[in-house]
């Protein structure tokens, strides 16, 4: 049965969801905060099954197309120097398949082929939401009023649907605040090559996407409140990386000016039931693993491919469809957001001796060693690729 489905959160999970359900041949309509399709972010790798998700959708082309060369990874210390040089090869070399892509890159391939097909609002937020039997009734921000038959929820890691009516759900800070985007800007640096300035409770990225384009990501330990660093971050950027060679300070100068930059804390979100009545949470909205598990992206694609399997498996029961739903994504979220948390004690070195320790074991590490620190591989069960549940 043709259902109207509103999706709060036009980013990855919601567009792809929009896509594999408007495909199903349902009424679609995506609602958006941001004003305008947004391009920042720094880069994702989009592996295994979420590469595999986006060739069923016909869309690895287009990725391969919008994805930029990785050669090599630089990892130097704050003055530059080198620690060790990696190649994507030996990293990669038990990853199946994997696609490094900007994030807005990602975003951008799925808005292109999903912004035809369905209705997307930008610049609104649900208001409020009442279940009324089976149908939702919507307010929107602007007071405009909708009826669905379903509401997704995939406004990433901040919702404010979800902290508003999934009251059990749970926002774990990690005391690391992200801030990436890129940069229009003539460089030096080899397309290709990644350049990570490793340091005590910081991490510095610098990624030229191409001759005239480079992705920056910094990584810094802060207690502060988001919304305090929102209204301070270029104070941060800049205090931060003051130390660094002339080179880095350019760059750090030019992205605050000129960059497109996405600021916010890692968080991981903890919602032991995704599904309210006829509300869904997806992707980082629901179960967010952070950036630290390398997975973020492939899960939240996943999470829309799994929803809109179980709708299609039982059209006539919504109730049935959502439960499948979650009760495949609580043990992978469990699963995902472990191993994130593994990585996080060892992700910034937070002292001196930490430093020194980390350098030395990346340095004398074998290149099969340096390949597992970095792709811990998270693999799905048969079962869990296939969406079945016993
Ligand atoms: C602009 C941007 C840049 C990012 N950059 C990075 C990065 O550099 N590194 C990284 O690791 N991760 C980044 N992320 C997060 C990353 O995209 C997600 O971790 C992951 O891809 C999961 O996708 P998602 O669709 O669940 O969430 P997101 O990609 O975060 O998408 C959420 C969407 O919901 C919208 N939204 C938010 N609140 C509301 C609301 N109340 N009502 C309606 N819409 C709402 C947002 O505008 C956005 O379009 C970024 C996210 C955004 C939005």
């Amino acid at each position: 049965m043709r259902k109207r489905i509103i999706i709060s959160g036009g980013g990855i999970a919601g567009l792809s969801a929009a896509k594999l359900l408007a495909e199903q041949g349902h009424e679609i309509v995506v609602v958006d905060k941001a004003s305008q399709f947004n391009n920042a972010g720094f880069l994702v790798s989009l592996k295994s099954f979420g590469v595999r998700i986006m060739e069923e959708m016909g869309l690895v082309d287009n990725l391969i197309k919008e994805s930029t060369s990785s050669e090599f990874m630089h990892w130097l210390d704050s003055n530059g120097d080198m620690i060790r040089d990696v190649s994507y090869k030996t990293v990669n070399q038990n990853t199946s398949q994997s696609i490094l892509i900007t994030r807005g890159g990602l975003h951008h391939v799925i808005y292109e082929h999903v912004k035809h097909d369905v209705k997307i609002i930008f610049g609104k937020t649900i208001a409020d939401l009442q279940q009324d039997g089976k149908i939702v009734h919507v307010k929107l921000s602007d007071g405009q009023e909708m009826d669905a038959d379903l509401v997704v929820v995939s406004e990433g890691l901040r919702s404010s649907t979800r902290t508003k009516y999934f009251t059990e759900s749970r926002l774990e800070d990690f005391n690391l605040l992200y801030m990436g985007g890129r940069l229009k800007e003539k460089h030096p640096y080899k397309v290709g090559t990644i350049r990570t300035y490793l340091d005590v409770n910081k991490m510095l990225s610098v990624y030229p996407v191409n001759n005239e384009e480079v992705a920056i990501q910094c990584y810094i330990y802060s207690t502060g409140d988001i919304a305090d660093i929102h209204s301070n971050a270029n104070q941060l950027l800049r205090k931060t990386f003051k130390n660094y060679n002339s080179e880095v300070q350019h760059l750090i100068e030019e992205f605050i000016k000129e960059g497109l930059m996405f600021v916010d804390k890692m968080g991981m979100v903890e919602a032991p039931n995704l599904v309210e009545g006829n509300v869904v949470l997806l992707g980082d909205a629901g179960y967010c693993p952070t950036a630290l598990s390398g997975m973020g992206a492939s899960l939240s694609i996943y999470g829309a491919k799994a929803l809109s399997h179980f709708l299609a498996q039982s059209p006539d029961n919504l109730a049935i469809s959502l439960d499948r739903y979650n009760e495949l994504m609580q043990p992978i979220r469990k699963k995902f957001q472990e191993n994130a948390r593994n990585n996080a004690k060892s992700f910034i070195p937070k002292n001196e001796a930490d430093l020194i320790r980390f350098g030395s074991l990346f340095k004398n590490a074998s290149d099969e060693e340096v390949s597992k620190m970095m792709t811990e591989q998270l693999i799905l069960t048969e079962d869990q690729l296939n969406f079945t549940i016993k």
